[in-house]
């Protein structure tokens, strides 16, 4: 089964931090946050897929001159064919590396021991997924994720994007605490950009009552490493 990918970036150093590595970018998400700013990789077929095998040539003239590649959509694992993907991208030589909102936690748990490194989206407070995914039962579902992706000690990245419409300062105090209980141990806080969006009223600039790096100083006795991306 082959992999629907919607774009491809030849070289990013953003994606997987410290790593050079190529993006493959899966055509497909069962949830449709406000603030995507990928809104044309939602849909499960696009006009602009590239075929596997392309992806597959294109990687063969990289080897030996990136450290990995990335899996990020979309959502990766929305498909059944991540894992076999993964497992040609590493007959090559390459690290893995997968950017997941956790949605399907078993075959997260599926593809977790073949993947060096994991980026994964915590969006709200558990209980309150479904006002930015806009998808019931959804907190549950990143909940399981998180919880195999801590199980598997896959290194990893949590992080959460922060629109003040969306997510309050108090909310985010709270995803802060409830993933210091799971034993997340490093957070990531960024600002939501508007490239991208297609939601109007999303885009239009809203306050915040207190600035990002005042809540990441509240959070950061919570976690070993706390990242606030402005
Ligand atoms: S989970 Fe990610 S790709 Fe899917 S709609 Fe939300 S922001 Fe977009």
């Amino acid at each position: 089964m082959t992999l629907r990918v919607g774009g491809l970036t030849p070289l990013s150093t953003t994606d997987w931090p410290g790593m050079l590595a190529a993006v493959v970018f899966c055509q497909g998400c069962p949830w449709r946050c406000g603030y995507c700013h990928n809104p044309d990789l939602i849909p499960p077929r696009s006009e602009n897929e590239i075929p596997w095998q392309a992806v597959m040539e294109f990687l063969h003239r990289r080897q030996g001159m990136l450290d990995g590649v990335v899996f990020s959509g979309g959502e990766p694992t929305l498909q059944a064919g991540l894992l076999d993907a993964v497992h040609e991208v590493r007959a090559l030589g390459f690290k893995v590396g997968l950017h997941t909102g956790g949605m399907y936690p078993s075959r997260l748990a599926a593809v977790l021991p073949f993947v060096d490194w994991v980026g994964m989206d915590v969006k709200a407070p558990f209980a309150d997924y479904p006002r930015t995914t806009g998808a019931e039962g959804s907190g549950g579902r990143a909940l399981a994720g998180l919880q195999h992706l801590l199980a598997s000690g896959v290194e990893h990245e949590i992080r959460t994007t922060v629109h003040p419409a969306l997510l309050s300062d108090t909310d985010l105090i709270q995803v802060g605490h409830e993933l210091a209980e799971r034993g997340v141990h490093r957070y990531v806080i960024q600002a939501f950009r508007s490239q991208g969006c297609r939601d109007e009223s999303l885009r239009q600039s809203a306050v915040r009552e207190r600035s990002l790096q005042d809540v990441g100083e509240e959070l950061a006795m919570l976690f070993e490493e706390i990242t606030v991306r402005t």
